[in-house]
């Protein structure tokens, strides 16, 4: 696009700009009539040539009943982590060990970074074991309902951070409804769920005519959805639309994104196993964060609580939107190798990024490289023959015998 035809748009988009600002009318309802479903990447581009940026997306709070922290997502605050509780809820006043299991689950979950995690709640019996693990912990938690509107009602007699539903599979409007109001009432919030796989009929046969792409229906059914709460007069709801492709991802959210300023949890469904899910969610996330597109986020692998968290946690610090912590450096290990840095690493990986402290912490197979390439972290390990050397900014402060590598580095790191 040439200087000319830039400089054009942006002073058109300006003047539309401030004009729109002035009289106050720069609404939901402007922006829909300007840019119907569908429109968003000629939004997108018509925005991104006018140099500015239109989405903010409004402030939802999730938690703040009874013991539970109240967390902004939205508006000016940082980007929050989520996962998934992934065993099945059993009844904890039949076994109290495993609520006390789930409380210390949560609290290294927090430990590690995770903000909010979500519970499957499949039936009643769940669900009141739902409400004693919401007062057993601070975290704000979802209760994750399909089809039983019935178990998001019994669920809001406890501390719940927000209720989880698919209008889509809850059924007729009045049970939605209640769902709303009961929310209302107890000033909890709602995650709004659609995914590719429960498309509006109409807007299917859409996407099979070649009339509509899959992400624009994903985009188009969110919206519907958002029309019932905005008829209801209830506004303290985010939206997750999940495609388990990138693209479809990308689409789908970039396009509800540019039509509406609700927050957006993004996630790329059924990502795969671990390898697969981490490439796939960093290559959704990344494009889109840097959009300034997703308030919440969820990595969802076929793996543990915690790689979805230490994924989202590396993702978002790679992306500027999060500092601080300790931050791992390591090498791959090669036929040089004095030092097993794999089982160390799966030693230790966890406790160290759930440390407070703000350093970079170096494990280095070997001596050759491994002070010199480690040279900026505040402690590092390394082996050297049949012993490990301990290092800190680059000068050797120990060395020690190999079996004594992980008390002897618990030592120098508590003295950071
Ligand atoms: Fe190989 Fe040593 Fe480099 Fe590790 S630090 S990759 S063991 S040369």
């Amino acid at each position: 696009m040439s200087e000319i035809v830039r400089v054009f748009l942006r002073t058109i988009f300006f003047v539309l700009q401030f004009v729109l600002y002035f009289f106050s009318i720069w609404s939901r309802s402007v922006q829909n009539l300007l840019f119907p479903s569908g429109t968003g990447k000629l939004q997108s581009f018509l925005i991104q040539g006018s140099g500015m940026k239109f989405y903010k997306p409004r402030e939802v709070f999730i938690g703040g009943n009874g013991n539970v922290e109240r967390i902004g997502i939205g508006g000016d605050n940082p980007v929050t982590i989520q996962t998934m509780w992934k065993e099945s809820i059993l009844d904890v006043k039949e076994n109290p060990s495993h609520l006390e299991s789930i409380r210390n689950k949560i609290a290294e979950l927090k430990m590690l970074g995770c903000d909010i995690i979500r519970f499957a709640v499949p039936d009643m019996k769940s669900a009141e074991s739902f409400i004693e693990i919401c007062k057993a912990t601070s975290m704000p938690l979802v209760a994750d309902i399909h089809f039983d509107y019935r178990l998001a009602l019994k669920c809001l007699e406890g501390p719940v951070g927000a209720i989880r539903i698919n209008p889509g599979n809850i059924g007729a409007r009045e049970r939605v409804e209640a769902v709303v109001n009961g929310c209302r009432e107890k000033g909890v919030a709602i995650r709004i769920g659609v995914n590719t796989g429960s498309l509006p009929k109409d807007l299917e046969e859409r996407v099979e005519k070649g009339e509509l792409s899959r992400a624009v229906a994903l985009s188009e059914t969110a919206a519907r959805e958002c029309s019932v709460f905005e008829e209801l007069k209830f506004d303290q709801f985010v939206v997750s639309m999940k495609a388990s492709s990138v693209q479809e991802t990308i689409e789908a959210n970039e396009d509800f994104a540019s039509r509406f300023d609700i927050p957006l949890h993004v996630g790329v469904t059924e990502a795969g196993p671990l390898i697969t899910g981490v490439v796939k969610s960093t290559l959704a996330f990344s494009h889109l964060l840097r959009e300034g597109i997703g308030s919440t986020i969820r990595v969802s692998l076929s793996s543990s609580p915690e790689n979805e968290v230490i994924t989202g946690l590396e993702i978002l610090r790679e992306c500027g939107k999060r500092s601080g912590g300790v931050k791992l450096v390591s090498c791959p290990r090669c036929g040089r190798l004095g030092f097993d840095v794999h089982g160390f690493m799966d030693r230790w990986q966890n406790e160290l990024l759930s440390m407070k402290k703000d350093i970079t912490v170096a494990v280095m197979g070997c001596v050759v490289n491994g002070p010199g390439e480690g040279k900026h972290a505040d402690i590092g390990i390394a082996g050297a023959g049949n012993k490990a050397i301990i290092f800190k900014k680059g000068k050797i402060v120990r060395t020690i015998d190999m079996k004594d590598a992980d008390n002897e580095f618990r030592k120098e790191l508590m003295s950071l």
